[in-house]
Protein backbone atom coordinates (compact mmCIF):
# COMPACT_ATOMS: atom_id res chain seq x y z
CA UNK A 1 0.00 0.00 0.00
CA UNK A 2 1.19 3.51 -0.84
CA UNK A 3 1.87 5.59 1.93
CA UNK A 4 -0.65 8.14 3.16
CA UNK A 5 -0.36 11.75 2.28
CA UNK A 6 -0.70 12.97 5.37
CA UNK A 7 -0.10 10.95 8.58
CA UNK A 8 -0.36 12.24 11.73
CA UNK A 9 1.94 10.27 14.78
CA UNK A 10 1.32 10.17 18.41
CA UNK A 11 0.61 14.07 18.86
CA UNK A 12 0.31 15.51 22.10
CA UNK A 13 -0.86 19.14 22.60
CA UNK A 14 -0.92 21.16 25.93
CA UNK A 15 -2.52 24.85 26.64
CA UNK A 16 -1.17 27.08 28.92
CA UNK A 17 -3.98 28.45 30.45
CA UNK A 18 -4.41 30.38 33.94
CA UNK A 19 -6.43 28.14 34.91
CA UNK A 20 -3.53 24.99 34.59
CA UNK A 21 -2.41 23.03 32.11
CA UNK A 22 -4.93 21.93 29.30
CA UNK A 23 -3.69 18.52 27.86
CA UNK A 24 -5.84 18.93 24.75
CA UNK A 25 -4.23 16.26 22.50
CA UNK A 26 -3.39 12.92 23.95
CA UNK A 27 -1.43 11.50 21.25
CA UNK A 28 -3.60 11.85 18.08
CA UNK A 29 -3.10 9.30 15.47
CA UNK A 30 -4.59 9.74 12.24
CA UNK A 31 -4.34 9.29 8.49
CA UNK A 32 -6.00 10.52 5.53
CA UNK A 33 -4.51 9.04 2.20
CA UNK A 34 -4.10 10.55 -1.46
CA UNK A 35 -7.75 11.40 -3.05
CA UNK A 36 -9.53 9.83 0.23
CA UNK A 37 -12.29 12.09 2.17
CA UNK A 38 -11.80 11.58 5.82
CA UNK A 39 -14.25 12.81 8.39
CA UNK A 40 -12.98 13.78 12.03
CA UNK A 41 -15.58 13.21 14.30
CA UNK A 42 -16.10 14.25 18.07
CA UNK A 43 -18.19 16.50 20.15
CA UNK A 44 -17.22 20.05 21.16
CA UNK A 45 -14.39 20.35 22.97
CA UNK A 46 -12.89 16.29 21.67
CA UNK A 47 -9.75 18.11 20.06
CA UNK A 48 -10.71 18.18 16.22
CA UNK A 49 -10.16 21.68 15.29
CA UNK A 50 -6.72 21.77 17.59
CA UNK A 51 -5.82 18.64 16.02
CA UNK A 52 -6.48 20.57 12.58
CA UNK A 53 -4.56 23.77 13.67
CA UNK A 54 -1.79 21.51 14.77
CA UNK A 55 -1.03 20.23 11.41
CA UNK A 56 -1.70 23.63 9.36
CA UNK A 57 0.85 24.72 12.60
CA UNK A 58 -1.38 28.01 13.68
CA UNK A 59 -2.23 27.47 17.21
CA UNK A 60 -2.61 30.33 19.67
CA UNK A 61 0.82 31.50 21.53
CA UNK A 62 -0.30 29.71 24.92
CA UNK A 63 -0.25 26.38 23.28
CA UNK A 64 2.66 23.79 23.12
CA UNK A 65 3.21 20.54 21.12
CA UNK A 66 5.14 18.07 23.10
CA UNK A 67 5.67 15.44 21.19
CA UNK A 68 4.31 13.58 17.94
CA UNK A 69 4.81 14.54 13.84
CA UNK A 70 2.78 15.94 11.34
CA UNK A 71 4.13 14.02 8.51
CA UNK A 72 2.48 15.22 4.64
CA UNK A 73 4.18 13.45 1.57
CA UNK A 74 6.64 11.87 4.27
CA UNK A 75 7.81 15.35 5.71
CA UNK A 76 7.30 16.26 9.11
CA UNK A 77 5.11 19.58 9.00
CA UNK A 78 6.57 20.27 12.66
CA UNK A 79 10.24 20.96 11.67
CA UNK A 80 9.46 23.12 8.42
CA UNK A 81 10.83 26.97 9.18
CA UNK A 82 7.92 29.50 9.27
CA UNK A 83 8.94 30.50 5.63
CA UNK A 84 8.63 27.02 4.58
CA UNK A 85 5.28 26.48 6.43
CA UNK A 86 3.70 29.45 4.94
CA UNK A 87 4.73 27.97 1.12
CA UNK A 88 2.94 24.67 1.83
CA UNK A 89 -0.42 26.90 3.71
CA UNK A 90 -2.97 27.58 0.29
CA UNK A 91 -0.08 26.02 -2.37
CA UNK A 92 -0.43 22.63 -0.55
CA UNK A 93 -2.56 22.24 2.24
CA UNK A 94 -5.83 25.15 2.99
CA UNK A 95 -8.91 25.24 5.05
CA UNK A 96 -12.11 26.59 5.02
CA UNK A 97 -14.15 27.75 8.65
CA UNK A 98 -17.38 27.51 10.11
CA UNK A 99 -17.52 30.79 9.82
CA UNK A 100 -17.20 32.13 5.75
CA UNK A 101 -17.88 35.78 6.87
CA UNK A 102 -14.99 35.77 9.24
CA UNK A 103 -12.74 34.54 7.51
CA UNK A 104 -13.19 36.99 4.76
CA UNK A 105 -11.81 40.55 4.94
CA UNK A 106 -14.92 43.05 5.03
CA UNK A 107 -13.10 46.00 3.20
CA UNK A 108 -11.91 44.47 0.60
CA UNK A 109 -13.86 43.22 -2.30
CA UNK A 110 -13.95 39.54 -3.26
CA UNK A 111 -11.95 39.73 -5.97
CA UNK A 112 -9.36 41.63 -4.29
CA UNK A 113 -8.38 38.92 -1.98
CA UNK A 114 -8.92 36.00 -4.26
CA UNK A 115 -6.31 37.74 -6.59
CA UNK A 116 -4.00 38.27 -3.21
CA UNK A 117 -4.38 34.85 -2.51
CA UNK A 118 -3.09 33.87 -5.84
CA UNK A 119 -0.38 36.67 -5.48
CA UNK A 120 1.47 34.99 -2.28
CA UNK A 121 2.28 31.91 -4.60
CA UNK A 122 3.06 34.12 -8.03
CA UNK A 123 0.57 34.56 -9.49
CA UNK A 124 -0.77 37.41 -11.38
CA UNK A 125 -1.98 39.38 -13.84
CA UNK A 126 -4.64 39.04 -16.29
CA UNK A 127 -4.12 35.19 -15.63
CA UNK A 128 -4.95 35.84 -12.48
CA UNK A 129 -8.32 37.42 -12.88
CA UNK A 130 -9.02 34.66 -15.25
CA UNK A 131 -8.06 31.83 -13.02
CA UNK A 132 -10.00 33.57 -10.50
CA UNK A 133 -13.49 34.38 -12.26
CA UNK A 134 -13.28 30.44 -13.76
CA UNK A 135 -12.74 29.21 -10.05
CA UNK A 136 -15.85 31.33 -9.15
CA UNK A 137 -18.15 29.63 -11.50
CA UNK A 138 -16.85 26.33 -10.68
CA UNK A 139 -18.23 26.66 -7.51
CA UNK A 140 -21.28 27.85 -8.87
CA UNK A 141 -21.75 31.70 -8.51
CA UNK A 142 -23.25 33.21 -11.07
CA UNK A 143 -22.22 36.50 -12.88
CA UNK A 144 -18.36 36.39 -11.28
CA UNK A 145 -17.47 39.71 -13.38
CA UNK A 146 -19.51 41.40 -10.64
CA UNK A 147 -19.32 39.55 -7.53
CA UNK A 148 -15.62 39.80 -7.79
CA UNK A 149 -16.19 43.67 -7.12
CA UNK A 150 -18.56 42.89 -4.20
CA UNK A 151 -17.73 43.02 -0.67
CA UNK A 152 -18.19 40.25 1.81
CA UNK A 153 -21.34 41.98 3.55
CA UNK A 154 -22.91 41.45 0.36
CA UNK A 155 -23.22 37.77 0.33
CA UNK A 156 -25.44 35.55 1.79
CA UNK A 157 -23.56 33.02 4.47
CA UNK A 158 -23.65 30.05 1.54
CA UNK A 159 -22.58 32.58 -1.21
CA UNK A 160 -19.42 33.39 1.36
CA UNK A 161 -18.69 29.37 1.83
CA UNK A 162 -18.75 29.17 -2.08
CA UNK A 163 -16.01 32.13 -2.47
CA UNK A 164 -13.92 30.52 0.46
CA UNK A 165 -14.57 27.00 -1.26
CA UNK A 166 -13.29 29.03 -4.56
CA UNK A 167 -9.96 30.26 -2.61
CA UNK A 168 -9.21 27.34 -1.10
CA UNK A 169 -9.04 25.32 -4.11
CA UNK A 170 -7.36 27.97 -6.35
CA UNK A 171 -3.86 26.23 -5.77
CA UNK A 172 -5.30 22.89 -6.37
CA UNK A 173 -3.91 22.34 -2.99
CA UNK A 174 -3.38 18.03 -2.20
CA UNK A 175 -4.97 18.38 1.05
CA UNK A 176 -8.39 20.27 2.33
CA UNK A 177 -9.15 20.63 5.85
CA UNK A 178 -12.51 21.69 6.09
CA UNK A 179 -13.73 22.30 9.70
CA UNK A 180 -17.32 22.37 10.08
CA UNK A 181 -17.34 24.57 7.19
CA UNK A 182 -21.86 23.97 6.52
CA UNK A 183 -22.74 24.04 10.47
CA UNK A 184 -23.89 28.04 10.24
CA UNK A 185 -25.49 27.51 7.17
CA UNK A 186 -28.90 26.21 6.91
CA UNK A 187 -30.12 22.67 5.55
CA UNK A 188 -31.08 23.35 2.39
CA UNK A 189 -27.57 25.62 1.51
CA UNK A 190 -25.85 22.67 3.63
CA UNK A 191 -26.81 19.99 1.74
CA UNK A 192 -25.53 21.96 -1.83
CA UNK A 193 -22.30 23.14 0.19
CA UNK A 194 -21.53 19.36 1.00
CA UNK A 195 -22.34 17.83 -2.23
CA UNK A 196 -19.70 20.85 -4.24
CA UNK A 197 -16.90 19.91 -1.71
CA UNK A 198 -17.37 16.23 -2.11
CA UNK A 199 -17.48 16.88 -5.90
CA UNK A 200 -15.28 19.41 -6.98
CA UNK A 201 -12.57 17.49 -4.85
CA UNK A 202 -13.26 14.26 -6.46
CA UNK A 203 -12.48 15.89 -9.53
CA UNK A 204 -9.09 17.43 -8.66
CA UNK A 205 -8.29 14.57 -6.63
CA UNK A 206 -7.91 16.49 -3.44
CA UNK A 207 -7.76 14.87 0.04
CA UNK A 208 -9.85 16.09 2.36
CA UNK A 209 -9.75 16.01 6.85
CA UNK A 210 -13.58 17.43 7.29
CA UNK A 211 -14.21 17.95 10.70
CA UNK A 212 -18.05 17.93 12.15
CA UNK A 213 -19.80 17.07 15.25
CA UNK A 214 -22.40 15.37 13.14
CA UNK A 215 -22.18 12.02 11.88
CA UNK A 216 -25.17 12.18 9.89
CA UNK A 217 -22.93 14.90 7.49
CA UNK A 218 -20.17 12.71 8.06
CA UNK A 219 -21.59 9.47 6.42
CA UNK A 220 -22.75 11.70 3.94
CA UNK A 221 -19.07 12.61 2.56
CA UNK A 222 -16.48 10.32 4.31
CA UNK A 223 -15.10 7.49 2.46
CA UNK A 224 -13.26 7.04 6.30
CA UNK A 225 -14.30 8.44 9.69
CA UNK A 226 -11.99 8.61 12.52
CA UNK A 227 -14.20 9.33 16.00
CA UNK A 228 -12.11 12.08 18.90
CA UNK A 229 -12.81 11.85 22.77
CA UNK A 230 -11.38 14.11 25.01
CA UNK A 231 -8.36 14.85 22.91
CA UNK A 232 -7.86 11.05 21.37
CA UNK A 233 -8.69 9.29 18.28
CA UNK A 234 -10.58 6.12 19.75
CA UNK A 235 -11.59 4.61 16.95
CA UNK A 236 -11.02 5.11 12.93
CA UNK A 237 -12.26 2.98 9.80
CA UNK A 238 -13.96 2.57 6.87
CA UNK A 239 -17.24 4.84 6.87
CA UNK A 240 -20.04 1.76 6.57
CA UNK A 241 -17.83 -0.97 8.70
CA UNK A 242 -18.15 2.02 11.51
CA UNK A 243 -21.39 2.94 11.09
CA UNK A 244 -22.40 -0.82 10.83
CA UNK A 245 -20.58 -1.98 13.63
CA UNK A 246 -18.71 0.31 16.00
CA UNK A 247 -16.32 -1.24 18.21
CA UNK A 248 -14.96 1.44 20.49
CA UNK A 249 -17.77 1.64 23.85
CA UNK A 250 -18.15 5.58 22.73
CA UNK A 251 -18.74 5.00 19.23
CA UNK A 252 -21.50 2.78 19.92
CA UNK A 253 -22.98 5.15 22.30
CA UNK A 254 -22.68 8.18 20.05
CA UNK A 255 -24.61 5.92 17.68
CA UNK A 256 -27.51 4.85 19.49
CA UNK A 257 -27.75 8.32 20.58
CA UNK A 258 -29.34 9.60 16.78
CA UNK A 259 -32.65 9.42 16.91
CA UNK A 260 -33.72 6.58 14.56
CA UNK A 261 -37.75 5.31 13.91
CA UNK A 262 -38.76 2.44 16.00
CA UNK A 263 -35.76 3.00 18.50
CA UNK A 264 -35.34 4.20 21.67
CA UNK A 265 -32.73 7.13 22.40
CA UNK A 266 -30.04 6.51 24.13
CA UNK A 267 -27.78 9.72 25.87
CA UNK A 268 -24.26 8.48 26.87
CA UNK A 269 -24.23 8.71 30.74
CA UNK A 270 -22.33 11.32 32.66
CA UNK A 271 -19.88 14.23 31.22
CA UNK A 272 -16.95 15.06 28.82
CA UNK A 273 -14.02 14.98 31.44
CA UNK A 274 -12.56 18.69 31.92
CA UNK A 275 -8.99 18.12 30.04
CA UNK A 276 -7.31 20.35 33.09
CA UNK A 277 -7.35 17.18 35.30
CA UNK A 278 -8.52 14.00 32.17
CA UNK A 279 -9.32 10.78 33.88
CA UNK A 280 -5.85 8.41 34.17
CA UNK A 281 -5.92 5.38 31.66
CA UNK A 282 -8.60 5.30 29.12
CA UNK A 283 -10.27 8.96 29.50
CA UNK A 284 -13.57 7.70 28.61
CA UNK A 285 -13.73 5.15 31.68
CA UNK A 286 -15.57 6.90 33.58
CA UNK A 287 -18.30 6.66 31.23
CA UNK A 288 -17.85 3.53 29.57
CA UNK A 289 -20.33 0.64 30.59
CA UNK A 290 -17.86 -2.06 29.48
CA UNK A 291 -15.05 -0.52 31.81
CA UNK A 292 -12.96 -2.90 33.42
CA UNK A 293 -10.06 -2.78 36.03
CA UNK A 294 -7.21 -2.22 33.69
CA UNK A 295 -9.06 0.99 31.93
CA UNK A 296 -8.00 2.98 35.04
CA UNK A 297 -4.73 2.91 34.99
CA UNK A 298 -3.71 2.03 31.26
CA UNK A 299 -3.80 4.04 28.71
CA UNK A 300 -5.27 2.09 25.34
CA UNK A 301 -3.21 2.04 22.14
CA UNK A 302 -4.87 2.64 18.75
CA UNK A 303 -4.40 -1.21 17.23
CA UNK A 304 -5.39 -2.61 14.00
CA UNK A 305 -8.10 -4.92 14.61
CA UNK A 306 -8.70 -5.97 10.87
CA UNK A 307 -7.06 -3.97 7.83
CA UNK A 308 -7.94 -0.67 7.86
CA UNK A 309 -9.96 -0.81 11.27
CA UNK A 310 -8.22 0.43 14.37
CA UNK A 311 -9.66 0.69 17.98
CA UNK A 312 -8.02 2.16 21.24
CA UNK A 313 -9.96 0.15 23.66
CA UNK A 314 -8.80 -2.93 26.44
CA UNK A 315 -11.67 -4.95 24.95
CA UNK A 316 -9.46 -5.72 21.95
CA UNK A 317 -6.13 -5.36 23.43
CA UNK A 318 -4.27 -2.49 23.12
CA UNK A 319 -2.25 -2.68 26.47
FE1 LIG B 1 -14.30 1.23 28.05
FE2 LIG B 1 -12.03 0.24 28.94
FE3 LIG B 1 -12.49 0.31 26.35
FE4 LIG B 1 -12.01 2.54 27.67
S1 LIG B 1 -10.60 0.87 27.37
S2 LIG B 1 -13.59 2.23 26.19
S3 LIG B 1 -13.02 2.12 29.62
S4 LIG B 1 -13.60 -0.88 27.87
Amino acid sequence: MSSPLLEVRDLIVHFYTREGVVKALDGVMLSVGRGEIVSLVGETGSGKTVTALSIMRLLDHNARIVRGEVLFEGRNLLQLSEEEMRRIRGREISMIFQEPKSALNPVLTVGFQLREALEAHGEEGEAALEKVLSMLRRVGLPDPERLVNRYPHELSGGMAQRVMIAMALLMRPKLLIADEPTSALDVTVQAQILELIQSLVREMNTSVLFITHDLGVAAEISDRIAVMYAGVVVEQGNVYDVFEEPLHPYTRGLLAAIPRPGRELMAIEGEVPSLLNPPSGCRFHPRCPAVMEVCKRVKPRLVEVEPGRLVACHLYGGE
